[in-house]
This record gives structure tokens, C-alpha cells and sequence, in this order.
């Protein structure tokens, strides 16, 4: 048997005085957190919520998450993390899709929660007002963890809906738990570390690289529940973080924000970029401002985050995403799925397979079907290896711009931009041209303090790539279209 809550116990069994998490300056201890999960459980169980029954989870990063996470699991129930900005027909839909019978939410989004309940079906949902206390019913003993395969699901989470709406990925106990153990040991935390906790814990990047991971290895979870730049380097300072995970738009965000005003980061080690790909210079600079490498590691839902990471501030590439952890395997495959040979000239499709695979899309048989290909995940990513095994991600398949029949990488082409002393930030899409299939269109936040031309632009990049390759067509923007996971909302630019 294995129910992921095992971690929390363990930690708890091994360090109930320890921090687990620190919100607003107060902390929660190991005994604690868990002594309130199973609280959680109990009243759960007293509910009627039992094995593999899904429950709806609707809460920012604070304390009440990681508790009722937990306590969801304890119970044996399905975990179904929901965003909180989801509006009521979106939240009637993942309520229904995921099959939810229950439903947990928060009292800054209640009212629209409630709706979303009713247009599901489902009875008045169970605020919580910062703590958690109305759902929980006293436990004198350690509630027993309810027995759980390890190929049971854990969790239905939604992917991000960057290209489309997005999809229930159905993930299990075991494959989830090794996903807090196999990189946690990658990158050696320890229970001293405070891994700075902002990535929205619904999204499985937060839920698996900080939070199931710090729990994992005993290591206290800071927790920011709405991303400033501020808020997150103040936090940093008063917590004393040692980790930070975020996506490049954060890590462009702090770039910009800690030129203004000093903070003290000195406690930084490590900080992992993912979801999406780092500008290199962008890399660089924070670096070089920070003085804390960024490891960089690609994953995605489908397999609870990671697939690949960088092994450590010592062995890495810079710009790669890394080597596919212990446990998981990665090809590169052309359009027909054979697999090609590494080097820079050989880009195909990313596939992988290995304990992190999701069970499928839930309710989806055919979306199911079409991921795999003979047993192996396909990722919808473009990349390539190099001779030592260290991947590259090149851009997304349906982000790839086909103009008048070449292969246009928009990622290629907004390196270039970032490098244009004028650009904050770049991005480059494919729009309908009658004559060439597609053109290649760049939008851009121009830096404070400086006005570039559309002229400058065009004629900045067609002195650096190929002819087909640069934008023709130049649009300025004040900000970029952000998902609530930070990731540029390419499909709403096109
Ligand atoms: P949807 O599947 O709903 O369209 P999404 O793919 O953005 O949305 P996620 O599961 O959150 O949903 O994101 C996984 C994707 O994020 C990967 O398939 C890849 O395209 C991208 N990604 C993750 N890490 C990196 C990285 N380090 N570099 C480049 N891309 C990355
Ligand atoms: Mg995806």
C-alpha cells in the first residue's frame, strides 16, 4: 500500500517540532500540520468521503491547503486541485468532469464557488475563512491513513491551457510520490531548507516541486499566496529562503524589481525555473544580480512535473533543461515515430515513459489514446539531445510557425529580440497569411525609458536570422496575456 500523506507523516514521525510552513510570519510545525490534517480527514470521513472519492480543493497558498490536501488523501479521497479565479460555469465544468462529490473552497472567492456548485449539482460548498478549523472534527489518535494502491489516483489536476482548454490529468500515489523523492534527492534538500512557495499549489508544479517535495524531505514551505516581486523578495528576507521555484516570468519580475530596491536574498541556494523556457539572458542576469544559479527543469502534468532537471549547481548545461531524472526515459522522435540520433539537427517531438506517466486524461478515453504511442507518453514538445544526453527544448509542435514551408521556432526568434536593449519582454507567434501560410508577428513590451521603432525591430532581427525566419510584422504592447501559471497565453496573441 502507499497513500502519498505517507510523507507528511514521516516527516512528522521524525521532526514534529520542525517548521512546515510559515505564512505571514507565523509557522505550523510538522506535529501540527499533521495532527490538523487528520482532523481534516476525520470530519471527511464522518462525511462519507472514502476511497478513491474526488473532492474539489479551491484555495490559494496558505496554511488550510497543504492541510486539506493531506487530509483529503488521509481519508482516501481524490485530490481536485481547482484555481481560484475560476468563474462559475469553469468551476461547474472541472466539478463535473472530475466527477467531484464534494467541494472545499475559500471565502475571497465563496460566492462564486457557490454558483459553480449549483450549476454542478453539488451541495453548498465548505468555506474556509483562513483556517480550516469548521471542516476538521478532534483526533486524540494519528488518524489511520486510509490504504491506498500505489496506482490508485492521488489527484486530478488540470493541465495549464496554454494550447486549449484544459485537461483532467489523472495521477497516481506512487507516481506522484516519487515525484517529490526523485528530485528532492537531485537536488539534495535537507530539513534546513525553506523552499520559498509561490507557484500556485493547484498547478502540479507547485504542488509537486515545493510543496509534496519540502514535505518529503522535512523542509519548511514558505508560503506567498499571490506572486508580487515584492512580496516574494521581503519573504525571502524574513523566512530566510533557501529555494525558490518559479517560472521565467517571475524570475524577469524580481530581475526588474530588485534593481530598484535591496533586499536581503543572501540565503538563496538554489532557485529552479520551469513551465516554460528561460530567455537566456534573462538566465544571466539574474545570476549575475542574485548570485544563486537557476537550475532549469521541464515537466509537465501529465507526468506530476518533473521529467528533466539539471543535476546540480556543479554538472549542468546552461540553456539545456537538463537530463531525464532517475526512473524516466526520454526519445526524441520524428513525424513518424522513429527515434532520431541527438544533435542540434535532429529536433522531434519529446516522448517519455517511466514512473512518472499519468494514469490518462480523466474521462477521456480517446484524448488517452492519442497521448501515448506504443507506451509512451507523447509530450507535444520539440527539442533535441545533445551526445551526452542533455535535452533541449526548441518550442512547442503547435507553436511551431510554418512560413511558406520552413520551420520557424518562435522561441529562436525571441532570443534574438531579448537581446535588443529596447525589449522587457517578446513574443513571438504565427499569424494566417494568404500567400505563405503563415507570417511570423512579434509583440512586444518595450523597457521603460525606451521607445524602439517597428523599423528597428524588424530590421534588428533580419540582420541576425535567416530571411524567412524574422518577424515583418511588429505590434507593442503594454503587457503580455499571462495564464494563472505565469505562462505567456500564446493562442489569445495569435
Ligand atoms: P495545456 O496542455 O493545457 O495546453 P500546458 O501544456 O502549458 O497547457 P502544463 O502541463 O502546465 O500545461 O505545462 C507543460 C508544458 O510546459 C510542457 O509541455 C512544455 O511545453 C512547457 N514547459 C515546461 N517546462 C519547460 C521548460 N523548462 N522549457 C520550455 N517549456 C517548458
Ligand atoms: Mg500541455
Amino acid at each position: 500500500m502507499l497513500n502519498l500523506a505517507v510523507i507528511l507523516r514521516e516527516s512528522a514521525e521524525s521532526r514534529p517540532d520542525a517548521p512546515a510552513v510559515m505564512h505571514d510570519g507565523g509557522t505550523i510545525t510538522y506535529a501540527e500540520l499533521d495532527a490538523r490534517s487528520d482532523a481534516v480527514a476525520a470530519a471527511l470521513t464522518a462525511r462519507g468521503i472514502g476511497p478513491g472519492v474526488a473532492v474539489a480543493l479551491q484555495l490559494p497558498n496558505i496554511p488550510a491547503f497543504p492541510t486539506a490536501f493531506y487530509g483529503i488523501l488521509k481519508a482516501g479521497g481524490v485530490v481536485v486541485p481547482m484555481n481560484v479565479l475560476l468563474r462559475a460555469p469553469e468551476i461547474a465544468h472541472q466539478l463535473r468532469d472530475s466527477g467531484a462529490k464534494s467541494f472545499i473552497t475559500w471565502a475571497g472567492v465563496a460566492a462564486e464557488a457557490a454558483k459553480g456548485a449549483a450549476e454542478a449539482g453539488l451541495p453548498e460548498p465548505y468555506v474556509v475563512d483562513g483556517s480550516i478549523d469548521e471542516l476538521t472534527v478532534p483526533v486524540t489518535e494519528p488518524f489511520p491513513l486510509c490504504s491506498r494502491e500505489p496506482g490508485d489516483t492521488a489527484a486530478i489536476v488540470y493541465t495549464s491551457g496554454t494550447t486549449g482548454l484544459p485537461k483532467g490529468a489523472e495521477l497516481t500515489h506512487f507516481q506522484m510520490y516519487m515525484n517529490a523523492d526523485i528530485p528532492g534527492r537531485i537536488f539534495a534538500i535537507e530539513p534546513d531548507d525553506v523552499v520559498l512557495t509561490v507557484l500556485p499549489l493547484f498547478h502540479v508544479y507547485g504542488m509537486s516541486s515545493a510543496m509534496n517535495l519540502g514535505i518529503r524531505f522535512g523542509a519548511a514551505l514558505s508560503l506567498v499566496p499571490r506572486f508580487t516581486p515584492e512580496k516574494v523578495l521581503a519573504t525571502i528576507e524574513r523566512d530566510r529562503a533557501t529555494i525558490f521555484d518559479g517560472v521565467p516570468t517571475m524570475f524577469g519580475a524580481l530581475l526588474a524589481h530588485a534593481g530598484e530596491h535591496d533586499y536581503d536574498t543572501s540565503s538563496l541556494r538554489v532557485c529552479v525555473s520551469g513551465g516554460d523556457a528561460i530567455p537566456a539572458h534573462l538566465l544571466d542576469a539574474f545570476e549575475e544580480r542574485f548570485g544563486v544559479p537557476i537550475l532549469e527543469g521541464y515537466g509537465m502534468t501529465e507526468t506530476a512535473s518533473t521529467i528533466t532537471f539539471n543535476p546540480g549547481p556543479d554538472d549542468r548545461r546552461a540553456y539545456s533543461v537538463g537530463k531525464p531524472v532517475w526512473g524516466v526515459q526520454v526519445q526524441v522522435w520524428d513525424a513518424a515515430g522513429r527515434r532520431l540520433p541527438p544533435g542540434r539537427e535532429h529536433i522531434g517531438e519529446l516522448v517519455t515513459r517511466g514512473y512518472n506517466a499519468m494514469r490518462g486524461y480523466h474521462g477521456q478515453p480517446a484524448a488517452t489514446a492519442e497521448a501515448y504511442d506504443r507506451g509512451w507518453l507523447r509530450t507535444g514538445d520539440l527539442g533535441y539531445a545533445d551526445e551526452d544526453g542533455f535535452l533541449y527544448i526548441v518550442d512547442r509542435k503547435k507553436e511551431l510557425i510554418i512560413r511558406g514551408g520552413y520551420n520557424v521556432y518562435p522561441r529562436e526568434v525571441e532570443e534574438v529580440l531579448y537581446r535588443h536593449p529596447g525589449v522587457l519582454e517578446a513574443a513571438v507567434v504565427g499569424v494566417p497569411d494568404e500567400r505563405l501560410g503563415q507570417e511570423v508577428k512579434a509583440i512586444i513590451v518595450r523597457r521603460p525609458g525606451h521607445t524602439p521603432s517597428e523599423r528597428e525591430i524588424v530590421d534588428y532581427c533580419r540582420d541576425r536570422v535567416a530571411a524567412y525566419k524574422y518577424p515583418r510584422l511588429v505590434e507593442f504592447r503594454d503587457v503580455l496575456p499571462l495564464s494563472s501559471t505565469g505562462k505567456v497565453l500564446k493562442k489569445d496573441l495569435a
